[in-house]
């Protein structure tokens, strides 16, 4: 059976920067896939934002960092959906836990790495292959600031950023040829619930643009390196922190 809609999969879909690429791509046209961990009362808001675009979604509750989980859930959803794939995957879920290295315990390492870096592997693994046939596919990992130029007290997270983006570069030059396209997008602050035990005032002094970005700003560019315009961009590192670079 063919099925013509066109999947997009929103890892971290429930909150912030993830539930505004969902409604992103929904105005897009997309079918969005809403991938939470535990809070299924904002992923339904996000599904009920989706539907306000004129368009539907599902939820898929998945921890990004079990293999096991993200196979089975989204084993179960191809099985449903004979003849369909999913096209755009946006590789967003992610978490902080900061420490300065020095004291920083070996759970707040591997739970950040895990969760940021190693969901990279299992979820893009996982859902290339149907790209690949199908020689079209958009991958889009949202990186960090932190992942460029490192950031004091967030060791843990830079590495986990820096390794997803220089993954992202070579996994862009391996399935450059079958029209399967993977960007890197790095958000400096914006205003989420990650962000709402930093101080605001302090911080928003040193980004030229005075304020911090909204997770609007961060789906737009999110939203156009998942379409088809995009269409020669692959490799790409694209920054959103109004002018914050160093
Ligand atoms: P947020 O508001 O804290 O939302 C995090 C999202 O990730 C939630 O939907 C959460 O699901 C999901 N999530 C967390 N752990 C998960 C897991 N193990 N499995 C599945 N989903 C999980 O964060 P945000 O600010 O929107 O951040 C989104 C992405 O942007 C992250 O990768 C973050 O590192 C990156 N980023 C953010 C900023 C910023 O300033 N906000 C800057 C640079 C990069 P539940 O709702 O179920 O918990």
């Amino acid at each position: 059976m063919i099925n013509a809609m066109k999947y997009a999969l929103v890892t971290g879909g429930s909150r912030g920067i993830g539930r505004a690429v969902s409604v992103k791509l929904a105005e897009m046209g997309f079918f969005v896939l809403i991938n939470y961990h535990t809070n299924q009362q904002e992923a339904e808001l996000t599904l009920q934002q989706v539907r306000d675009q004129g368009s539907d979604g599902e939820l898929l509750k998945f921890d990004v960092a079990v293999q096991e989980e993200i196979e089975r859930v989204l084993g179960q959803w191809q099985a449903a959906h004979e003849g369909a794939y999913i096209q755009v995957l946006v590789n967003n879920a992610g978490i902080r836990k900061d420490a300065l290295l020095m004291w920083i315990k070996n759970e707040e390492w591997h739970e950040v790495i895990n969760t940021n870096l190693h969901s990279f592997l299992y979820v893009t693994r996982f859902l290339i292959k149907d790209m690949l046939i199908n020689k079209m596919g958009r991958i889009v990992n949202v990186v960090s600031l932190s992942g460029l130029k490192g950031l004091p007290g967030q060791a843990n997270y830079s590495a986990a950023k820096a390794g997803v983006i220089g993954a992202t570069k070579a996994l862009a030059q391996e399935i450059a040829k079958k029209n399967v396209t993977v960007n890197a997008v790095a958000p400096g602050f914006i205003k989420t619930d990650m962000t709402k035990d930093l101080d605001e005032a302090q911080l928003k002094a040193m980004i030229p643009m005075g304020r911090f970005g909204k997770p609007e700003e961060v789906a737009a560019i999110v939203g156009f390196l998942a379409s088809n315009e995009a269409s020669y961009i692959t490799g790409a590192v694209i920054n959103v922190n109004g002018g914050l670079y160093t």
